[in-house]
């Protein structure tokens, strides 16, 4: 399952932040080349049945509980190798020998390298004798040999990742493109991944303890610290070393991964069925069928009726926050969640038998119709996968907690300057000048569910009808855009024999699902270009996506291809790869050939990002405020974890937002469903959302895109804040962001 995308509730909808990133939830090889953009989560969690959907998370949840217990229990802490009683004095006699034999200046080398394989060996890897023989045999005792070791590993993972990520692609294939039916067997290959077992392989037959006793597994203050001043071979080795700095036992992965699963499952489950949502007078505000997923189809709800056709918008968006505030505080009548039998009245909760039917299938038999609220099982998910993840820490020493393998290991920026980021944009003032402009847009005051205000998207010049009609026509096929490519790319601004290179580089073919963008794990392999073409042609929102993965397609070419070492291929993380996406995306129009945004549209477009950006801040800060208090009371029960999430969502609202909104205690902070099953994964959307002014600020300063492009791409995987000094001067921060939405305001101001 960690292969998986998972994306926000926009159906890509340009500039929306909440697309920015294509989310993956864990640093599984996967990950460094697939990028799943912008469509809807329904598509991708494949909601099922909802039939005694809650029942069998439920189930889920005990076999589950059981699992992780067994883990804890029977396995035991792991076997360290300070448990094996030969260790110390062999490491000790080790040291001496290769001191002697490479001379005294390597021995800090040797020390460092004997410690790191010292920290994984445990005693199936072999007794004493096996250890010692390994060790000398393996020790690279000089600079040239060293160098051999390393350029021969680098060209053979190049092969390993490579061959292993195509056959990935091609057993997901048909589950991937739109080719007709999926048989069950497809389904089958689509799951199969062949990079599940090689971390395991690679310390079984020891080629990680080779690694590990030669180069330097460096923490992120060792890095922040002096990665400055490190050559590009010292960063291509240290991201080698990266690969083996935990060796997690599989019982401990199995029991990650089922969490994962037992999250994903209770919220692909949580639906509302809004027609069955009923006023005091018995009014349905709701048309029949519709069915929202919590949290995204709900928080869409309330961003559609600010443009609704009657004037019942504002009524349909206090009864979307009402339900969102009973679900954080589990007030929700269990019978509600996932059916279509029972009405509700989410002001005074009473609940009785559905008066009307807008599903097909009869109410169960056994309906019991109650009040009964949801037995807190939301904080119980949440819970189980901390207690999963946690298993994980004694086999990641340079990471020990899941907070620091977030912010250290999967973002590369400390903790403390995400949440100094986050308190920037959130205490700036520019806060209350943007909630006072939307007010007086709404002409009303402000209330809670309008920090998902969208009304700052500027109205289109042209109809989606028009722009349909313009690109059905141009792109009837997939190959037609393929065709096309060249040109785009000379639109947006590379000249014709590079353009021509970099669109030999990239398919493109027809998603069934979302658009997504499939990096190459190899040097000779093309990258993947995924959008919906219907049988028409390729309508607008299509053209859309397709421009937006092209940027992923583009960067992913050059960021392998065109860079010095293959262990430093792609971008930092996921939200470096969706900021440079967003740069082509933005252009879409131009590329049509059609006028660009004017300044208005574009202040208006930075408004939307900056509120929107500022809200995900704040959900981010509760989400990290969550995973302290979890770890700081590893016994809790889901009871307590409510209470405690409930006061945090609270605080954090009381803190930034109450000023703004003049109301306080609002909980709606707590609504998202990627704190219940992403594992810390909010953080990185307002992060994004920085760097994504960074990067347009700069290209806007040079005014030569492709260049631009070029130069930041090839910087390659190394730290956050060095790859953003490279590209911008600067470290990674929220001021391109802030100067952006002043400039903004400004400009709406005088309008
Ligand atoms: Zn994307």
């Amino acid at each position: 399952m960690w292969s998986k995308g998972y994306v926000t509730g926009e159906k890509s909808e340009k500039r929306d932040k909440q697309t920015y990133l294509c989310v993956l939830k864990s640093k599984k090889a996967t990950e460094r080349w697939l990028s799943f953009c912008g469509s809807s989560t329904i598509e991708i969690l494949k909601v099922s049945r909802r039939s005694a959907a809650m029942s069998r998370t439920r189930n889920l949840l005990s076999v589950f509980t059981f699992l992780v217990f067994s883990v804890i229990f029977l396995w035991g802490a792991p076997a360290a190798s300070s448990e094996i009683d030969w260790m110390t004095a062999s490491l000790t006699a080790l040291e001496s020998d290769l001191v002697a034999e490479h001379g005294a200046a390597q021995r800090r080398r040797i020390q460092r390298g004997l410690d790191q394989v010292a920290e994984f060996w445990r005693e199936q890897d072999g007794g004493r004798d096996e250890f010692e023989a390994f060790i000398k045999r393996q020790f690279a005792g000089d600079d040239a040999t060293l160098e051999v070791m390393f350029a021969r590993y680098e060209k053979l993972l190049e092969q390993l990742d490579g061959h292993s990520l195509e056959i990935l692609l091609a057993f997901r294939e048909q589950a991937d493109l739109d080719l007709g039916p999926i048989l069950p067997y497809d389904e089958i290959f689509a799951a199969y991944d062949p990079f599940a077992h090689i971390s395991d392989d690679f310390f079984g037959n020891k080629l990680a303890f080779a690694v590990l006793l030669n180069f330097p597994i460096s923490s992120l203050s060792e890095r922040l610290d002096v990665g400055e001043s490190w050559s590009r071979a010292q960063w291509a080795q240290s991201r080698l070393a990266d690969r083996y700095a935990k060796r997690i036992p599989a019982e401990v992965s199995q029991a990650v991964s089922m969490a994962g699963a037992v999250a994903d499952q209770y919220i692909a489950e949580y639906n509302i069925f809004m027609h069955h949502l009923v006023t005091q007078d018995g009014e349905r505000l709701f048309p029949e069928g519709m069915k929202l997923l919590s949290h995204w189809n709900l928080r869409d709800e309330i961003k559609a009726n600010y443009s609704s056709a009657d004037d019942a918008g504002l009524a349909r968006q206090r009864t979307v926050q009402k339900v969102m505030e009973r679900i954080v505080d589990q007030t929700i009548p269990e019978v509600v969640i996932n059916s279509p039998h029972v009405d509700w009245n989410p002001y005074t909760n009473n609940v009785r038998a559905a008066a009307v039917s807008d599903v097909d299938e009869p109410a169960p038999a056994n309906l019991a119709v109650s009040n009964a609220p949801e037995p807190d099982t939301r904080y119980e998910v949440l819970l189980s996968s901390y207690q999963a993840v946690r298993q994980v820490d004694p086999y990641s020493p340079t990471a020990p907690t899941h907070i620091d393998r977030s912010f250290d290991e999967s973002r590369e920026i400390p903790e403390e300057r995400v949440v100094a980021m986050f308190e920037a944009l959130l205490s700036s003032d520019l806060l209350e000048r943007t909630g006072r402009l939307i007010e007086a847009r709404l002409g009303r005051p402000l209330e809670p569910f309008d920090i998902w205000y969208n009304g700052f998207r500027a109205r289109g010049t042209y109809s989606e009808a028009d722009l349909d009609a313009m690109t059905k026509k141009r792109y009837p096929t997939a190959a037609a855009y393929e065709a096309d490519m060249p040109n785009l790319l000379v639109g947006l601004g590379f000249d014709k024999d590079r353009a021509q290179e970099l669109a030999a580089n990239i398919v493109v073919e027809p998603a069934r699902g979302s658009g997504h963008a499939w990096g190459a794990g190899m040097r000779d392999a093309k990258t993947h270009l995924r959008t919906r073409v219907g049988a028409d042609g390729m309508d607008y929102k299509g053209f859309n996506i397709a421009v937006h993965e092209m940027g992923h397609n583009v960067e992913q070419t050059i960021s392998r291809n065109d860079i010095d070492h293959y262990m430093l291929q792609g971008v930092p993380n996921t939200a470096f790869t969706e900021a440079l996406a967003f740069v082509f995306q933005a252009r879409d129009l131009e590329l049509l050939g059609l006028a660009s945004p004017n300044e208005e549209a574009r202040a208006l477009a930075t408004l939307d990002d900056f509120w929107g950006t500022a809200e995900i801040a704040a959900v981010a800060l509760v989400d990290i405020g969550v995973w302290h208090w979890m770890y700081d009371n590893p016994e809790a029960t889901p009871a307590q974890l409510k209470a405690a999430t409930l006061r945090i969502a609270r605080d954090v609202w009381n803190r930034y937002y109450a000023p703004v909104f003049d109301v306080e205690d609002v909980t709606l902070l707590g609504v998202y469903s990627h704190m219940i099953h992403s594992f810390l994964y909010l953080p990185d959307y307002p992060v994004g959302g920085m760097i994504a002014h960074q990067i347009e600020e700069q290209i806007a300063k040079s005014g030569d895109l492709g260049a631009e492009f070029e130069r930041m791409c090839r910087a390659g995987n190394i730290a956050p804040d060095l790859w953003m000094k490279h590209a911008t001067g600067r470290a990674v921060g929220p001021d391109a962001l802030l100067n952006a939405t002043a400039g903004a305001l400004e400009i709406v101001a005088t309008k």
